[in-house]
C-alpha cells in the first residue's frame, strides 16, 4: 500500500484581508500572482511586508494569495522568539485569542490584535487520497521522515480532507530543520 506523502516546508508568510491589503499597499491594490502553490487556487505573490514585534523585525516576508476573510501571520517558533511575539500552535483559520504584531507595507501599517500563529503540522488530502490512505478528515497520524542524519517521526499531524486538496504534508522551517530535510522529501504516514 502507498503510504507516502510529499513533504513541503512552509516559510514564514502572511495572508491578508482585502482591507488590510489596501492599507499596506494602497487603495485598489491587487495581489500579483508570482507562482501557483501545491494546493489549487493558492499562490505566492510579489507582495512583501515587514513583521514587527517588540524584540525585532523581519523584512521581505511573502504574502500568499488569494486574500482571506481574516489576516493571518504564520511564523516558526524561532521567528516568534526573535520578534518577541506570542504565537500559539494552531490550525490555519483558528486565530481566536492568538497574539498580534505590527505589519508594515509600502503604503501603511497595521496593528494586528490577533492572527499570529505557528501553523500546526498537517496533511492535505483529496477525497480519493483519503480513501486510498484509509484516513479521515481531522484524523491525527504520525509521519516518519527519513533523512541522512536526522530521521524522525512527527506525532500530532492532523489530516485535512477536501475535494480541492492535493496530497501534501505541510511543516514549518523549524520542523524541516529538525528533520534535516533538504530538497524533495516523502513522509511515511503511520496510522495511530
Ligand atoms: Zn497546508
Amino acid at each position: 500500500m502507498n503510504n507516502k506523502v510529499l513533504v513541503e516546508i512552509s516559510a514564514r508568510h502572511v495572508h491578508l484581508t482585502d482591507e488590510h491589503l489596501e492599507v499596506l499597499f494602497g487603495e485598489g491594490h491587487q495581489l500579483h500572482n508570482l507562482k501557483e502553490l501545491s494546493q489549487p487556487g493558492q499562490y505566492a505573490t510579489e507582495e512583501r511586508v515587514t513583521l514587527k514585534g517588540p524584540k525585532g523585525e523581519m523584512s521581505r516576508v511573502i504574502v500568499l494569495g488569494p486574500t482571506r476573510p481574516a489576516t493571518q501571520v504564520e511564523i516558526s517558533a524561532t521567528d516568534a522568539r526573535a520578534l518577541g511575539v506570542k504565537a500559539d500552535v494552531r490550525m490555519s483559520g483558528d486565530i481566536a485569542n492568538t497574539g498580534g504584531m505590527t505589519l508594515v507595507g509600502p503604503a501603511g501599517s497595521i496593528e494586528l490584535n490577533e492572527g499570529v500563529i505557528v501553523a500546526k503540522r498537517h496533511i492535505h488530502l483529496s477525497d480519493e487520497d483519503a480513501k486510498q490512505f484509509e484516513l479521515e478528515d481531522q484524523e491525527v497520524v504520525n509521519v516518519k521522515i527519513e533523512t541522512e542524519q536526522r530521521s524522525l517521526i512527527f506525532d500530532d499531524v492532523v489530516v485535512r480532507v477536501n475535494p480541492n486538496f492535493r496530497a501534501a504534508m505541510h511543516i514549518d522551517t523549524d520542523e524541516g530543520n529538525a528533520a534535516g530535510i533538504a530538497g524533495s522529501t516523502q513522509g511515511i504516514i503511520i496510522k495511530k
